[in-house]
């Protein structure tokens, strides 16, 4: 029964509304108006209604909504910022690229999401804003990190790039923080046909600030007010965009029923545990009292979350098991990726110009043992059997 699973497929996705989104393209170039205009303007309102925020402003990249709000914040030299280890380059390159330390903090081995207890302990008086993941689709603690950050007179950015639709206690992922950032990568729960972001910003005046600052910081034009830069959404992204929204929530209803598929199919397997925590604190207790035994940990999903299952990540546990299932599912033509393979403190790049490594210990184990396996909403079942078939069958002879 073998068959040929891509870890995603953008084209069985875009085929199906091919119409719409040519007649968006046929929009776009009728009008000449390429940059900025209703076409940006209509998304941000439309985005704005998705996620219950009143300021959206459509930027070049996820990452460039991450600068985009440190440089609005006036975050640079001396100040250090803290932010999870076990993430996407992004969210720590951005605090280094404006001369910003990272400081970075462990993970909850559940939700895999920043650890609070350990960034409590790495703040100083130097901090000055904490950036909390969603990772994969499911949000950190955000009534932790609030918390933490009043205390401390912190700004929270929410790096939102995988969780766009994803809900802590019935709030939108994005807009819980002072700014949430999300990245429209064609590989994201909603992706464009090229490069995009969104920045959303709570308060009024840093959303106007933001806003001056992503066209140069010019306001009127060629009167600069600050130092910013070139980080608009092109009028084309934001048209199609505005098009596949309308499908989000179908793509995501999909997504979760084939995440439903994988835990039934797996549940039952010998040397596979489940373990459900309601939070970060008993996810660290089940952790410690995990088991040889157990080879294979499915997700943990927080009752305080709507999870949007950006990825399926399994935790694959006897040493070297992980590189193994990897290679396993490629020979069978199933593709599977490594989220993430090193953690960011651990990265050349940083060494020496970042802070916090030494207290790490969930998140490098977790980069030894996940492995995100097809989740789109495309897949068809014949797939999904073939994924979980696959999966078993190796673990069976594990
Ligand atoms: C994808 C991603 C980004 C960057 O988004 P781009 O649009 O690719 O610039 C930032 N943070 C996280 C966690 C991401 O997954």
């Amino acid at each position: 029964m073998s068959k040929k699973v891509p870890l995603l497929d953008v084209g069985a996705q875009n085929g199906p509304i091919s119409n719409a989104l040519r007649s968006a393209f046929e929009r776009v170039l009728t009008s000449s108006h390429f940059i900025l205009g209703q076409e940006v303007e209509r998304f941000e309102r439309s985005m704005s209604d998705y996620i219950d925020a009143p300021h959206t402003l459509g930027v070049s990249s996820g990452t460039d909504a991450i600068l985009l709000a440190l440089m609005t914040l006036g975050i640079g030299p001396g100040d250090e910022v803290l932010c999870p280890t076990f993430t996407f380059f992004a969210t720590a390159g951005c605090v280094s690229r404006l001369g910003a330390t990272p400081v970075f903090v462990d993970i909850c081995p559940g939700c895999f999401n920043i650890d609070i207890e350990d960034a409590k302990a790495k703040i100083t008086s130097r901090t000055k804003a904490i950036i909390p993941v969603h990772l994969f689709g499911q949000c950190a603690d955000m009534d932790g990190i609030m918390a933490l950050a009043k205390a401390h007179n912190l700004y929270v950015i929410e790096d939102a790039a995988q969780a766009i639709g994803a809900r802590y206690k019935g709030q939108s992922a994005g807009t819980i923080g002072d700014f949430g950032t999300f990245s429209f990568f064609p590989s994201k729960n909603l992706g464009a046909l090229g490069d995009a972001g969104m920045l959303v910003i709570k308060d009024p005046e840093l959303a106007e600030k933001a806003r001056v600052m992503h066209v140069h910081g010019s306001k009127p034009k060629y009167i600069h007010h600050y130092v910013g830069g070139n980080f608009r959404l092109d009028a084309l992204q934001a048209a199609f965009l505005d098009v596949k929204l309308k499908h989000l929530d179908g793509y995501e209803t999909k997504r979760s029923a084939n995440a439903a598929y994988y835990r039934q199919a797996f549940e039952g397997l010998s040397g596979v545990a489940s373990p459900q925590s309601d939070n970060c604190q008993q996810a660290a207790q089940i952790e410690a009292a995990i088991g040889k035994e157990s080879k294979m940990i499915l997700p943990s999903i927080h009752p305080s979350n709507h999870m949007i299952w950006n990825q399926f990540t399994l935790r694959i546990v006897p040493d070297g098991a992980r590189d193994a299932l990897k290679a396993y599912l490629n020979e069978h033509n199933i593709g599977c990726e490594i989220y993430y393979p090193k953690c960011l403190h651990e990265q050349t790049c940083f060494q020496g110009a970042s802070q916090g490594g030494d207290t790490i210990k969930q998140a490098t184990k977790m980069a030894s043992q996940c492995l995100s396996i097809p989740i789109y909403a495309e897949l068809e079942q014949s797939q999904l059997d073939w994924v979980a078939d696959r999966v078993a069958k190796f673990l069976d002879n594990l």
